[in-house]
């Protein structure tokens, strides 16, 4: 389906502060700076949507926002992972993400955005680890991909794809500066979600 209409409905840190469940959601996460707000912007096709922030690991909210008239929610979860974030925030990320993930009856599927460039961490395979145990559908978005050529996106993915695999089969290939996988991604967000 088409965007038309992308707004910011609210930011929270706890369930109280969420609004209250409506239609489908879609969250999105990934390591501070791996381009989350980017691969956003770029899905819903604003420029500042999601405001893209030059110190990571400092926003340490849950975003949601609204598109088409409230068909599909985009939730932005808090980047991970930053080794300069204070302890007490990283602390805060598991308990806050986890509120989310396991009380979230309208969640659909998770978006786990990955660095081109870089191998998944630990940090990573723990969330989709976490993710397959609570029975929640990943979608894996490999991003920067115009960091690489397209012969070196290739071979990337093919590493890539046996760690991916048992969490999404079919991980997409992503680029917020070129649009590369915007379509794709956008059409298995909203198959998950069933819109
Ligand atoms: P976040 O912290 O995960 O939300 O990451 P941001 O979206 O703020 O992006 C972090 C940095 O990576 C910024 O400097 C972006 O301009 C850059 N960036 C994000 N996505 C891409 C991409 O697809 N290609 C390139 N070349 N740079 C990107």
């Amino acid at each position: 389906i088409p965007i038309g209409q992308a707004e910011f409905i609210t930011t929270a840190v706890k369930p109280s502060g969420y609004p209250p469940p409506g239609p489908p959601e879609v969250a999105f996460a990934g390591r501070s700076n791996v381009g989350k707000s980017s691969l956003i912007n770029t899905l819903t096709r604003r420029k500042k949507l999601v405001r893209v922030s030059g110190t990571p690991g400092r926003t340490q909210h849950i975003n949601f926002f609204s598109i088409n008239q409230d068909a599909i929610r985009l939730v932005d979860l808090p980047g991970y992972g930053y080794a300069k974030v204070p302890k007490a925030i990283r602390a805060a990320w598991r308990p806050m993400v986890e509120a989310y993930l396991s009380g979230r009856d309208t969640l659909a599927a998770v978006v786990v955005i990955l660095d081109i460039r870089r191998e998944p961490t630990g940090e990573d395979l723990m969330l989709l680890d976490w993710l397959r145990s609570l029975q929640i559908t990943v979608l894996a978005a490999v991003t920067k991909a115009d960091k690489l050529s397209n012969n070196q996106q290739a071979s990337r993915l093919a590493k890539l794809r046996p760690t991916l695999a048992p969490f999404d089969p079919t991980p997409t290939l992503f680029s917020a500066s070129t649009g590369q996988g915007r379509e794709e991604l956008w059409a298995r967000v909203c198959e998950a979600a069933g819109v």
